[in-house]
């Protein structure tokens, strides 16, 4: 495990705020509640929900959860062309909670930190902090998955009967104590599958930190002065991965900038620009204006539009009602008195809202004639309280016309539609089979 030393700097302070700002999201989002009751967002996996902003969305609305993982894919290809590896050094939580580790590390043991003479109690203080910061991290992830405000009653109270969220919590802060203070940066250089295949997403073009070659080598030899460099290797000792930046573009590097505020303090000695900075490799190498519109980013940008724009038209006209019609496979459709086609379906409805819906149900042949619907409710209206499943058994009947019985099957429309808010309306198109005659 490396224990890189810490540096001021332009970055690192604005690497501060923007920490500060996703780990108050983080930790503050699963406590909140909104005033209907329904959590700001949770993934209740028992109860098949997943609440976001008020709604609540189902398994059956799996078109969403794919349009969201497809705009988190996009996004991190659009963004990794365009500025590198952004979300390594700025919001990726294995360099966040690095950094938060490091911080209590040196709290307690300042200069001693990270050095094999330091004193075993203080190590012992550093080592309970972190599991304290792993126990509070995990808490609040698991927090996204089941109430915080029970977990911290059942944990209060040493009652976990019937759960079992309290495995996870061991599990989880047993893993990210070992994850954070003895893994590390060997995550980010061997274990992270993003590393691996971000080369291919960056071009020569690409905003990212890097070290400028033309200026800065070759390097200072004692006291030759030939480029730049001053060969200080501030640059090395204060990177998290222990990489050295003028080697070039590495996996190991997670655009931390560390480098860059160290070489920074180093070139202003000697009233230069930082040799290493936020820069594109062909503007090193050609001077040429960074070019941010080129056919990589066109392609992700306009995908990544498509996508989005597609996922705030599905959320603007989704119905929040899911209805499911199966035949009932016990009893076969029948004609009855060689008049009338009767069917016999299992109906379940889903109320996706908090709101109370007043449904009712009816179905049309294509050419308009009306069937007539038995349901376990009275005149076919159905109430569904906000969230609520309804399991009914319904019973389909037609009028054959003498042009109806020569069909092997006649389409209908089976229509469920709110009296009050006409936008909540879902149709079915079913055959309606006629019974093989003998
Ligand atoms: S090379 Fe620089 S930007 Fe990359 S990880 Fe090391 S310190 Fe961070
Ligand atoms: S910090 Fe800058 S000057 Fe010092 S070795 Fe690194 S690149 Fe050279």
């Amino acid at each position: 495990m490396i224990i890189s030393r810490p540096i001021k700097g332009k970055i690192r302070s604005m690497r501060t705020i923007v920490q500060g700002i996703l780990l108050g999201l983080f930790l503050g989002a699963p406590w909140v509640n909104l005033p209907s009751g329904a959590p700001l967002i949770r993934l209740d996996i028992p109860g098949r929900k997943f609440h976001l902003l008020g709604n609540f969305y189902i398994p059956q609305e799996g078109l969403i959860l794919f349009l969201f993982l497809l705009i988190m894919g996009l996004s991190l290809f659009f963004f990794t062309s365009l500025i590198g590896r952004v979300w390594c050094g700025w919001a990726c939580p294995q360099t966040v909670y690095t950094d938060l580790f490091d911080f209590f590390g040196r709290l307690v043991l300042d200069k001693k930190y990270g050095k094999k003479d330091a004193p075993k109690p203080k190590v012992f203080i550093v080592h309970v902090v972190w599991i304290v910061i792993s126990f509070i991290a995990c808490f609040h992830w698991i927090g996204y998955f089941a109430s915080p405000y029970e977990m911290i009653s059942d944990i209060l109270s040493f009652s976990f009967k019937g759960q079992i969220y309290h495995y996870f919590l061991l599990a989880f802060t047993v893993a990210m104590y070992v994850d954070m203070g003895f893994v590390r940066e060997q995550f980010c250089k061997y274990g992270c599958p993003y590393a691996r295949f971000q080369t291919i997403m960056m071009d020569e073009h690409s905003f990212n930190i890097t070290y400028d070659f033309k200026r800065g080598e070759p390097r200072r030899q004692k006291t030759v002065k030939i480029g730049d460099c001053t060969a200080c290797n501030m640059c090395l000792v204060v990177c998290p991965t222990g990489i050295d930046i003028r080697e070039g573009l590495q996996v190991g590097c997670i655009a931390c900038g560390k480098c860059a505020d160290a070489c920074n303090i180093q070139m202003a000695k000697e009233n230069k620009k930082s040799l290493i900075d936020y820069y594109s490799l062909a503007q090193i190498e050609t001077n040429e204006k960074i070019k941010w519109v080129r056919p990589r980013t066109l392609i992700y940008g306009v995908l990544l539009t498509l996508a989005v724009s597609f996922a705030l038209f599905k959320l603007a006209t989704r119905v929040p009602l899911s209805v499911m019609m199966i035949p009932e496979r016990t009893i076969e459709p029948a004609i009855i008195d060689n008049t009338v086609l009767r069917h016999i379906f299992k109906l379940k409805m889903y109320n996706i809202s908090n709101d109370k819906q007043n449904l009712k149900l009816s179905a049309v042949t294509y050419d308009n004639r009306e069937l007539v619907i038995r349901s376990e409710s009275p005149e076919n209206l159905i109430d569904l309280d906000g969230s609520q499943i309804k399991d009914d058994r319904i019973i389909i009947e037609l009028n054959l016309t003498e042009n109806d019985k020569s069909m092997r099957s006649i389409p209908i429309v089976f229509t469920v539609q709110d009296e009050k808010d006409k936008s909540i309306h879902v149709e079915k198109k079913i055959p309606l089979s006629l019974p093989l005659r003998k």
